[in-house]
């Protein structure tokens, strides 16, 4: 029973379930990227071929699961999901690859966290639909080569730098999702309250976008508590209701939430602004490097509250600002 769903989690898939959008028109902000997968999507269709491969780059929650889902559903074909962690021999890889059906969208996530020989298993079934299975050990090991049905591989990653070149050079076309404005997340928001009927003040969704770190994943969450506060004390999903709601959730005037803000107080108190190395900034908040590069800074340099130069991170001029902190060695600062 432990392993079941509560209904609070079911409820909560469901509300993310019905908030994807199902094709691009839907799917507001990232004119580019939808211009670019449109122009894909329809030369592949006019030439009745399975569409290029793609990868999706970019941190956490910006819709790379989305645009996926979208890539299958507006080419009208099956999507298989798998994800890097997943895929940790040549094996799983190969496994996957040959139940394929002709035409199917295969998505892994977390793609750089796939394991070495099975990056290099999918190199060739890429590019010629075809893999090598090894069997046997040692001088009687002999590869015998297996055809694979044509697919698109569509490839999501924080971390793009972290791609090993020869698997980045194969996919056809890379989209590069940057973080959505007020604007595009107050469009997610209205909609979002559209599909779930919630009477919530315009108002009240302006301030929940402006505080969502720039992520659609973040603000289908703050709606969602904004609607918990005010349905628990009674009151209307208002701008008051909102400024309770994400004070309870630790989420600051401009979106910064409680990790967000311990990096920064950590460079700016205990380094003095910087610069620090990512390492020992990562030991000092009790983070994983990983996490703090793919998912905490992208959105603190995007605000321009922090700086990576060749020597380590550093605080900026508006940082020592925003969080009213006097420099101790002002000289270390980005002035
Ligand atoms: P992760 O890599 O962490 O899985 P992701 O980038 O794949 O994140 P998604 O799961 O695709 O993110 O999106 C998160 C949520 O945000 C989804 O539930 C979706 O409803 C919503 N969303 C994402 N992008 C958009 C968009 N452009 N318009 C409307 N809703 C969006």
């Amino acid at each position: 029973p432990a392993l079941q769903p509560s209904p609070e989690s079911e409820a909560e898939l469901a509300f993310e379930g019905a908030l994807r959008p199902k094709s691009l028109g839907e799917f507001v902000g990232q004119p580019k990227v939808r211009g670019q997968l449109q122009l894909l999507l329809r030369a592949a269709a006019m030439q009745n071929r399975a569409p290029d491969h793609i990868l999706l780059a970019g941190p956490p929650g910006l819709g790379k699961t989305t645009l996926a889902m979208i890539v299958a559903h507006e080419s009208g074909r099956p999507l298989r999901m798998s994800s890097g962690p997943a895929i940790q021999h040549a094996g799983d890889l190969a496994a996957v690859l040959s139940s394929l059906v002709p035409g199917e969208v295969l998505f892994i996530d977390e793609i750089h966290r796939m394991a070495r020989a099975a990056e290099e298993m999918l190199y060739l079934a890429m590019e010629d639909f075809r893999i090598d299975i090894m069997v046997g050990k040692g001088a009687g090991a002999t590869s015998i080569p297996l055809d694979l049905a044509p697919f698109t591989l569509v490839g999501a990653t924080t971390r793009s730098g972290m791609l090993p070149n020869p698997l980045r050079d194969r996919f056809g076309f890379t989209a590069h999702l940057e973080f959505y404005e007020t604007d595009e997340l107050q469009q997610v928001l209205e909609r979002a309250a559209h599909l779930l009927e919630l009477d919530i003040d315009p108002v009240a969704l302006r301030e929940i976008a402006g505080r969502s770190r720039g992520t659609p994943r973040i603000a289908n969450r703050l709606l969602r508590r904004v609607r918990d506060y005010a349905l628990v004390h009674g009151t209307n999903a208002g701008h008051d209701a909102v400024d309770a709601a994400l004070e309870l959730y630790d989420v600051d005037a401009v979106g910064l939430d409680r990790l967000d803000r311990a990096v920064m107080l950590a460079i700016l108190e205990r380094f003095d602004g910087g610069p620090v190395g990512l390492g020992t900034l990562a030991v000092s908040v009790g983070e994983e490097a990983d996490t703090i590069e793919s998912v905490v800074e992208p959105f603190l340099v995007r605000i321009g509250l922090l700086g990576r130069t060749p020597r380590g991170r550093i605080a900026t001029h508006a940082a020592w600002q925003h969080f009213g902190v006097t420099p101790r060695a002002p000289q270390n600062a980005l002035w």
